[in-house]
């Protein structure tokens, strides 16, 4: 029991993107939802600060990890469960661009070994890549296993269902990311991609599980196949 001496019990640990992820996010949704529809998910969200007020383009941490998701519950409070998710996972997809755009040359992934790789070690390596600049760059964890039929993309400390409770998986931003980086490494192809455990519905860590075997072509987004 404590002793009355509570200063430690207040203390909280505060985790965080760097101000450049969360610029991106924020870029990204204005892709799919416009300025004034993002500027009125802030407000919604508490963070009428961030209006009009980008973060800045440095890797200092500086993005906590309950805007994000505080943001993605405002989603979820303005368009309904099942519109907010949406809306977060075409943010996801229209992110990877960016990501793409910063952090893509440095893990390889636009490399001539990297295209001739065959498709199943292209999305192994991309999967990587992508917690690998997680690892690097935030405080989120992710690990990538390998089964037989598909990939398990496994993310610790994720920022976007932070301190939320959910019935149901709500982490759809990670399920578009994942979507776009898969096209992208595989040309335009579809995966079956699905949020499998979710920290919200009090699982100890968001599980995504990512088939292997291509189902269809991804519909085109506003981004264009790599060259
Ligand atoms: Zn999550």
């Amino acid at each position: 029991m404590a002793d009355g001496h509570a200063v430690k019990l207040t203390e909280e640990i505060v985790y965080y993107w760097p101000n450049k992820m969360g610029r991106m996010f924020l870029l990204a949704l204005e892709d799919v939802m416009g300025e004034s529809g993002v500027k009125a998910v802030l407000n919604l969200a508490g963070l009428s600060h961030r209006v009009g007020s980008c973060p800045t383009n440095d890797l200092e941490l500086g993005f906590g990890f309950d805007e994000l998701s505080q943001i993605m519950q405002a989603l979820e409070d303005m368009y309904g469960p099942r519109s907010g998710r949406r809306l977060a996972y075409r943010a996801g997809r229209a992110g990877f661009k960016y990501g793409l755009k910063d952090f893509g040359a440095l893990l390889g992934l636009a490399d001539l070994a990297f295209r001739l790789l065959p498709l199943a070690m292209k999305l192994k390596v991309g999967l990587d890549a992508i917690a690998d600049t997680f690892n690097n760059f935030t405080d989120q964890r992710v690990r990538v296993e390998e089964e037989t039929s598909h990939f398990v993309y496994m993310v610790e400390r994720c920022p976007l269902c932070w301190g939320r409770r959910s019935n149901v998986p709500c982490c759809s931003a990670a399920v578009g990311l994942l979507q776009e980086a898969t096209s992208w490494v595989s040309r335009g192809k579809r995966f079956d991609i699905k949020e499998a455990g979710c920290i919200a519905m009090g699982h100890s860590q968001c599980t995504f599980v990512v088939g292997k075997q291509p189902v269809d072509e991804l519909p085109q987004t506003e981004i264009a196949p790599s060259e």
